[in-house]
């Protein structure tokens, strides 16, 4: 069994999250420290630990959660103007939490290239 990390923790609700979208497939809570107007987690509640696990998953999963994502985009009102979707993945890519987590950010105009 892998780790238990801060996201379970917070799906399971025992530590507390500002949730913004939940349903079967999809847990979307507020990120505690924003780099954006808008910035939300979205996690699958079946756990998997980056984005380099989903190859490895049941496409039909994989479709439900990114379907979870573009749901809660929407829902936060930020089709107009646009967003970005972010998976960090691993030590390069700056992940700190080992549990799969789309970063949306949106409410401004974003920058290219990230640093
Ligand atoms: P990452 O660096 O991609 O692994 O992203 C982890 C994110 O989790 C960071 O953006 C943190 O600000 C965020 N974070 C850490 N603790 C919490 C928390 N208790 N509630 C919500 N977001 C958190």
């Amino acid at each position: 069994m892998s780790e238990q990390t801060l996201f379970d923790k917070i799906l399971a609700k025992e530590i507390p999250s500002d949730a913004v979208y939940e349903d079967q497939t999809v847990y979307a809570f507020r990120d505690i420290n924003p780099q954006a107007p808008v910035h939300v987690l979205v996690i699958p509640k079946h756990k998997m630990q980056s984005f380099a696990d989903i190859r490895q998953r049941d496409a039909a999963e994989i479709g439900a959660f990114m379907q979870g994502v573009s749901r809660v985009a929407e829902q936060l009102g930020l089709e107009r103007d646009g967003y970005r979707v972010v998976f960090n993945t691993g030590p390069h890519g700056q992940q700190t939490v080992r549990y799969i987590h789309a970063h949306i950010l949106g409410g401004r105009q974003l920058q290219w290239p990230p640093g």
